[in-house]
């Protein structure tokens, strides 16, 4: 038998969410993803999870018990019940962390102020688990606010344990939830002591403890989702009031642009579609699955030349639908068709139930989470709305490109970063953007979009099929996030 080859780097995933076990976002993709990028570049990855009651039966049934132990936490030091579950699949290991008193509710958050406590423990015991298992990782990635505080327990509640040579990096998602609560509940719920509650690390202001600042403090590495939102967030307008914090700790700090998984975002094999397609055949068969769409939402199919545009988000004022709700009329102008899909603020969820009761047969307002109607979004779909007010990378401008659907974007973040105007003078780019966050240059860019489609067809459809070519891999951003690891590794840091 061959002998198992030595790693490149042993990585241990931290996070709260993670594709599909779990997810309520992109962070839940990159969970998925990246790992089995990383394992295509050698490395050894173990992802480490909350073992929700959410979790679905079909995942629960298949998981082992590997171990377990009691643990202290909490500031008066009581004991709480550590159980290690585990699936391995394509080549990672997830272990999930066992304790209904912390993780039966839930979908799966609940709210900050059990959110808090239960994010405490599980980012104390990822670090237990991993001493128990007595798997080492070089790279300790934590993953948001939720996994922050596994810097701060490593350099001192493990200090002495031999966890303590690993090293930790922290990848901020979303700069907008922090895990921010009064330093008592903090205190108490983490146990972690009173010499970390001082400005430079875990205090926000005289009443507050922040989890997110505290972990950014500690961490040996920052991360976050494109080059473009690492700069953003060191700026007053996105820092999210970190922004000092993050232009101190930015030497440690790069952007990395997130890819999507193409095994399940590939058109040509995925079974959800009406009509799977490739390159070479995407306008027909992209014609096929709208009709299909069409069918399945009860939109019209009389006109069948009209555009259809899709959205699929959470329905949330990140998302810059407050422009979509200020422009809505003037889009519908008797040739288009808009598909929305998501869940979110009642605000929204009722102006787009609103707009489809106005232009019935022309406008879904498909309220609820549904991964596989996002699939048949994604393919069926002309041109995508992703017009944010900030958006850390976006992973559905990069999926509807693969899809050959024209993404239409604020220049924002990851936007910014993915998705190149259309140039008209030398017939390139991917996709219709605007700058300023202004209802009518949203408006212009759907227009101009429009222009392309009903006025210049071929080289809409060129478009299309340099959007599927597109590199959104995981690939390239695999590699430089192992370039960062071993970066760590080496004991003369620049
Ligand atoms: P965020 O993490 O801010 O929600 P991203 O663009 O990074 O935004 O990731 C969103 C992910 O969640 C994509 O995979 C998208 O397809 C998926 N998604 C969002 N809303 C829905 C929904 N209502 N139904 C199905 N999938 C959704």
């Amino acid at each position: 038998m061959a002998e198992k080859e030595t790693p490149v780097c042993k990585v241990a995933f931290v996070g709260s969410e993670c594709y599909p076990f779990i997810k309520t976002g992109g962070l839940g993709d990159v969970m998925y993803a990246l790992p089995r990028a990383l394992i295509r570049e050698g490395c050894e990855v173990r992802v480490i999870l909350p073992m929700y009651n959410c979790i679905p039966e079909k995942f629960k049934s298949k998981m082992k018990y590997i171990g377990s132990f009691m643990m202290d936490q909490t500031l008066e030091g009581r004991t709480f019940y550590v159980g290690i579950m585990e699936i391995r699949m394509d080549g990672v290991i997830y272990n999930f962390i066992d304790n209904r008193e912390f993780f039966d509710w839930g979908n799966p958050y609940t709210g900050l102020w059990e959110d808090i406590p239960k994010y405490c423990y599980f980012s104390k015991a990822s670090l237990a688990v991993l001493n128990y298992l007595k798997w080492i990782p070089d790279v300790i990635h934590c993953h948001d606010w939720q996994a922050a505080l596994v810097p701060l327990y490593l350099r001192t509640k493990f200090w002495n344990s031999p966890l303590a040579k690993s090293k930790t990096m922290l990848t901020i998602h979303n700069l907008r939830f922090q895990g921010i609560c009064g330093i008592q509940h903090l205190k108490y719920w983490s146990g972690l002591s009173d010499g970390l509650f001082n400005y430079p690390i875990l205090k926000q202001n005289e009443e507050e403890a922040n989890m997110f600042k505290g972990g950014l403090a500690y961490a040996d590495a920052i991360t976050t989702v494109s080059a473009t939102y690492a700069k953003e967030i060191q700026t007053p307008e996105f820092g999210e009031r970190l922004d000092a914090h993050l232009r101190y700790h930015a030497v440690r700090m790069k952007g990395i642009v997130n890819g999507i998984d193409t095994d399940i975002w590939n058109s040509a094999t995925d079974k959800l579609l009406a009509a799977p397609y490739d390159v070479e055949n995407v306008l027909e068969k992209k014609w096929e699955n709208k009709q299909a769409l069409r069918e399945q939402l009860n939109l019209s199919r009389e006109d069948g030349s009209k555009i259809m545009i899709g959205l699929v988000s959470r329905l949330t004022d990140q998302k810059g639908l407050d422009l979509v709700d200020a422009i809505f009329p003037q889009i519908m102008d008797g040739r288009t068709q808009v598909i929305v899909l998501g869940t979110g603020d009642p605000r929204y969820e009722n102006a787009f139930r609103y707009y489809e009761e106005k232009y019935q047969g022309d406008v879904c307002a498909y309220i609820s989470y549904n991964e596989a109607l996002a699939h048949r979004i994604y393919a069926g779909t002309d041109a995508f709305l992703v017009p944010s007010l900030f958006e850390p990378c976006g992973l559905t401008q990069l999926i509807a490109m693969r899809y050959g659907t024209v993404p239409i974007v604020r220049e924002t973040g990851g936007l910014k970063d993915t998705v190149l105007p259309y140039d008209p003078e030398t017939d390139t780019g991917n996709g219709f953007t605007f700058g300023k966050y202004k209802p009518e240059l949203l408006l212009q860019a759907v227009d101009e979009a429009k222009a392309l489609f009903f006025g210049d067809r071929p080289r809409w459809d060129a478009m299309v099929r340099r959007d599927m070519m597109k590199d959104v891999s995981w690939e390239q951003s695999a590699k430089q996030y192992l370039d960062f690891y071993l970066e760590l590794q080496e004991p003369e840091r620049a």
